[in-house]
């Protein structure tokens, strides 16, 4: 390893920074020779300066690094990365291994101390352990800390090897507790996935702290805020609530960021003992702590009431842009300099120069969406290159809920605009076709209720056995496998009641609702059905009617909820059935009979 003998390097370091090096140095090395030798090298850099070009002009001392390792991601997160997708720089415009280990090396002899890998995604770069066992390398220079932010999808089998090689701190990006939302918000699959990974970081003694990174979007997740919450009760974990940031192509607004200070006052209501926490040092969120949890709470208010003044990181992005601030396009290419053959000091002076020229603070949450900046997943500027845009992701193998996953990000035309549509249209796509959930967060919650009901027409054997009126003692072995099953009617009630509260996972762009009350009854009928619907066996004269009545104070109407309670409790009976109705069942006439409440008024069906 060669070091820079330049003036800053030979002279003393803060005592801070001497004494951290050297008790690291003793924890995490054998004496070897080797060791030795480090350990020396490691007591001169502790006499070593902070290098004054990580200092600023407003005396800001930058020790902790972010490095985007590739603006490659295994998501497609709609906050993160346009719809249209993003330009990719060329694979040689990357920065290699060495070219990554070489910048660290000489950011951390002149002072940083922390340093977080990331990205685009950090876990999709090859040789990841490598450069993380690289870095570990540097602890006797005086690197601290090895962080790695990352969304957890292809983290949980290899994460161990990362904490070998010496990862320290993970912060883990999972916006929702809701394997639905999850896929709307980040375009992919992988819930479970970013679950486990979760399980198996906070299973890992090797890791000095876990952190959850939550961006709050308004009308997507902020209603789960409580459901953060909870898991700090009982989990060592920190979770971070991040305000919405704009940046190129993201379709940021003011009205979808939640303020901090709003999700605090939503906590403190349901925890009133929640109480200021001591933040970390240059930490940019604000802790809060839950008597009896064990773990914490952080809002990172970049928008509302930012946290420039103790700014105290430098950003290096995969393609070897050193960026100064989150907020600011300027961007100058170490990879080229290195590329042409500057020295240690010469790279050191450009990164100075750099910055210097930092700002004292970001623009505020007034003006920032004008600014231009690259995507967030390439903050770690590329000109376009049209030849490479990363189109959208193709089509998963298997299909989900909404049948093509490539319209998710359509859902976001609706709500990323006010609405000036006309009034006769489906509510539930867009003005330019395409499928969209209903913006009601403008709207107030009031009482409402439907009554939905349909009907399953049945044979007589089937009517017999579900009313009893029937050979009770029936030794037919098919009508003994359909008793087996339990009282028909009453699974079915409950069937319908349980799909009734699932109706928002069901139905892709139904809003999830506090149902008040669900009341579902299944009624035996004869005759009801019209005698020109009569099939030739007389098979439509038995019916079992499904009623369902939904009630709920919101914002939208409860009648999918009372359809979805009738279908299921409808779909349950055929399954209790089949063995002796067989294919002879009929389900039909599924009708909203009655609505109160919302703007289009109540409603009663004629007969
Ligand atoms: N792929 C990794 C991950 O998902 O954690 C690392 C890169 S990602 C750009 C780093 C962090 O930035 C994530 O926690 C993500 O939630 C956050 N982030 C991205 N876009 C954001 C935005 N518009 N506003 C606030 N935070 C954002």
């Amino acid at each position: 390893m060669s070091y820079q003998r330049s003036s800053w390097l030979c002279s003393a370091i803060s005592r801070k920074y001497g004494l951290t090096c050297l008790r690291y140095y003793s924890q995490n090395t054998r004496t070897t020779p080797r060791a030795k030798a480090q350990s020396k090298i490691a007591h001169i850099d502790s006499q070593r300066q902070f290098s004054p070009a990580l200092v600023d002009s407003f005396h800001r001392r930058h020790d902790y690094l972010r490095i985007s390792l590739t603006e490659r991601c295994n998501l497609r997160c709609f906050y993160c990365m346009p719809s249209e997708g993003v330009e990719l720089s060329p694979a040689d415009h990357i920065l290699t291994d060495d070219e990554v280990i070489r910048l660290a090396n000489l950011f951390v002899r002149s002072g940083v101390t922390k340093i977080r890998l990331t990205g685009g995604e950090p876990t999709v770069r090859k040789g990841l352990d490598g450069i993380i066992r690289r870095l570990n390398e540097l602890r006797p220079l005086g690197l601290e800390s090895i962080g790695m932010t990352t969304n957890g999808i292809a983290l949980h089998r290899r994460l161990p090897l990362y904490i070998e090689n010496g990862l320290t701190h993970l912060n883990l990006s999972l916006d929702t507790l809701d394997p639905f939302k999850f896929e709307i918000m980040t375009r992919r699959p992988g819930h479970d996935a970013v679950l486990h990974s979760l399980r198996v970081a906070l299973h890992s003694p090797g890791l000095r702290s876990v952190k959850l990174n939550v961006v709050v979007v308004k009308g997507l997740n902020d209603s789960e805020v409580l459901d953060f919450v909870k898991l700090t009760a009982d989990k060592n974990i920190s979770v971070r609530f991040i305000e919405f940031m704009p940046f190129t192509g993201n379709k940021w607004d003011k009205a979808k960021m939640v303020p901090s200070s709003q999700l605090l006052d939503i906590i403190s209501r349901e925890h009133p003992s929640i109480t200021r926490a001591p933040d970390e040092l240059n930490d940019t969120a604000r802790s809060w702590k839950i008597p009896g949890h064990t773990g914490s709470l952080g809002f990172i208010s970049s928008m509302s009431d930012h946290f420039c003044s103790s700014c105290n990181r430098l950003r290096l992005t995969a393609d070897g842009q050193i960026k100064v601030c989150l907020f600011d396009a300027k961007e100058v290419s170490l990879r080229d300099e290195m590329r042409r053959g500057a020295s240690d000091g010469e790279l050191l002076d450009v990164i100075g120069r750099a910055v210097q020229g930092k700002q004292e603070k970001h623009a505020g949450m007034e003006d920032i969406d004008v600014i231009t900046n690259r995507p967030m997943i390439l903050i770690g500027g590329i000109q376009p290159r049209k030849s490479r845009v990363r189109s959208l992701p193709r089509l998963p193998a298997r299909s989900y809920l909404l049948g093509d996953i490539r319209l998710l990000p359509h859902i976001y035309r609706r709500w990323s605009s006010s609405s000036s549509q006309p009034s006769l249209r489906l509510t539930h796509i867009g003005s330019d076709g395409r499928p969209c959930m209903v913006d009601v967060g403008s709207k107030d919650a009031t009482k409402r209720s439907a009554t939905a009901s349909g009907r399953i027409y049945i044979p007589g054997s089937a009517y017999n056995l579900v009313t009893g009126s029937g050979d009770a003692d029936s030794t037919d072995k098919t009508i003994q496998k359909a008793r087996s099953k339990g009282d028909v009617m009453t699974v079915a009630q409950l069937a319908a009641i349980m799909g009734c509260k699932r109706t928002s996972e069901l139905i892709p762009l139904c809003h999830p609702l506090q149902i008040s009350n669900i009341s579902v009854t299944l009624t035996p009928e004869r005759g009801v059905c019209p005698v020109s619907q009569h099939d030739d066996e007389g098979a439509l004269e038995y019916s079992i009617k499904c009623t369902a009545t939904v009630t709920c104070e919101g914002k939208t109407g409860v009648e999918m909820e009372a359809l979805t309670a009738v279908s299921v409790g409808l779909l349950t009976v055929w399954d209790m059935l089949k063995a002796v109705a067989g294919k002879e069942m009929k389900i039909g006439e599924i009708i909203v009979a009655h609505k109160t409440g919302g703007k289009s008024g109540d409603f009663t069906r004629g007969p």
